[in-house]
């Protein structure tokens, strides 16, 4: 079977990729230049012709995945807009603040998410033959509302960022534009399904990961290139001066980037999966719970790194809010790796990258 990939140079997106191949399947993946597809290739070459890389230029274009997802018989759509590289213009890496301050031009990442999303769907349209089911990845973000305590479910939508970007517009923050171009996208693909549910003979199914952390095997070069969610892990994990506010307070839930990759896989997979929106928490955490996990590893995978940052160990936290995990683990059957797990796999990684 064939499985077109988008965005497949991305931190999650690589990962499917490499998950389909293991498990024997034929991968399209779709990048936004040759340039970028080199490394995928690269990364590949022992697959032969069962990995490919195909260049679409330019999602929102009318058409534009038509090409590519001619004769797949499923489609993983990761491609959109998360905000990336966080140098402060004071040239202080402060990921969080930057990623939180920046004004980013809003329709530079809804039109995208939501055209996008909307645009592979149309394209699935096309394909009459072979296509059996298209996973699209959202996120909590589309899920969670800031400062509701509850235990959210798939029942859940954060209207409350789709809301901020009305009322704020520009001046929204950058969070909340990524957040309202999650649900606007997801929101856009049911709509579209259901719309046209009568005459397709593929379905739909979404996979919401909360944070993803993990191994970074797509093209990296430095720690300023990473993706939104590594970097933050790295800067929280590595290197000091991390608020107790911030440590001992704010977290969420996380998923190491391989079983998100899974879960997008088995969604694709399971027969039971068409219809569902499904989130994959592995587990809750504070930021300080990295540092602690990291502190506790024995031996260190990253023994260039003689000290590790201690933050602010034993101070009781509590998150007021979580998540639904029941449904992938009923409908996907997924199984989770443990924050130490993924904390030694990270850490080695970083170890060999000599970051
Ligand atoms: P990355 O930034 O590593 O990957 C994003 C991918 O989308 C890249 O392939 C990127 O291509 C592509 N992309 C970005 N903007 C556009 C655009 N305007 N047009 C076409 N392609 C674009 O992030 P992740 O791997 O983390 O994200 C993958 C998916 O997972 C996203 O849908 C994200 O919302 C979701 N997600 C991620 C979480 C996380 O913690 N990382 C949590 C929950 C959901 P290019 O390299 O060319 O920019």
């Amino acid at each position: 079977d064939k499985v077109l990939v988008s965005g497949a140079n991305g931190f999650i997106g690589i990962w499917v990729v490499r998950r389909l191949l293991e498990k024997g399947y034929r991968v399209r993946g779709t990048v936004r230049s040759t340039d970028k597809g080199k490394f995928l290739e690269e990364s590949f070459k022992s697959y032969g012709d069962k990995f490919e890389v195909f260049v679409v230029e330019d999602i929102v274009k009318a058409g534009a995945f038509d090409e590519a997802a001619k004769g797949v018989d499923a489609i993983v759509h990761t491609a959109t807009p998360v905000h990336t590289h966080a140098i402060s213009p004071d040239g202080k890496n402060n990921p969080i603040k930057q990623y939180l301050m920046s004004k980013s031009y809003t329709p530079e990442m809804i039109i995208p998410a939501v055209n996008g999303t909307i645009g592979i769907l149309k394209s699935a349209l096309k394909n009459r033959n072979s296509l059996k089911r298209v996973v699209v990845t959202s996120s909590c973000g589309a899920v969670l509302e800031v400062g509701v305590d509850k235990v959210f479910s798939d029942a859940d939508w954060n209207d409350q960022a789709v809301r901020e970007i009305k009322e704020q517009g520009e001046n929204a923050p950058a969070s909340s534009k990524y957040r309202a171009s999650k649900t606007l996208a997801e929101k856009a693909a049911w709509e579209f399904y259901e719309k046209n549910k009568a005459e397709i003979k593929w379905d739909l199914a979404v996979i919401i990961p909360p944070h993803v952390f993990g191994p970074v095997i797509h093209d990296v070069t430095d720690v300023d290139s990473l993706n939104i969610s590594m970097r933050t892990w790295y800067d929280v994990v590595l290197v000091d001066g991390k608020s107790k506010d911030f440590l001992t307070t704010q977290g969420s839930a996380y998923i190491d980037v391989r079983d998100a990759a899974e879960a997008h896989i088995l969604a694709m997979e399971k027969e039971a999966a068409g219809g569902e929106r499904i989130i994959t928490p592995a587990g809750m955490f504070v930021w300080q719970d990295w540092l602690d996990t990291a502190r506790t590893l024995v031996p260190s995978p990253i023994p260039s790194h003689a000290t590790l940052p201690a933050g602010y160990p034993g101070v009781p936290s509590k998150l007021t809010f979580g998540y639904d995990a029941s449904k992938a683990i009923r409908i996907l059957g997924l199984k989770y790796r443990s924050k130490e797990q993924l904390t030694r796999d990270t850490l080695a990684d970083f170890e060999k990258l000599g970051w």
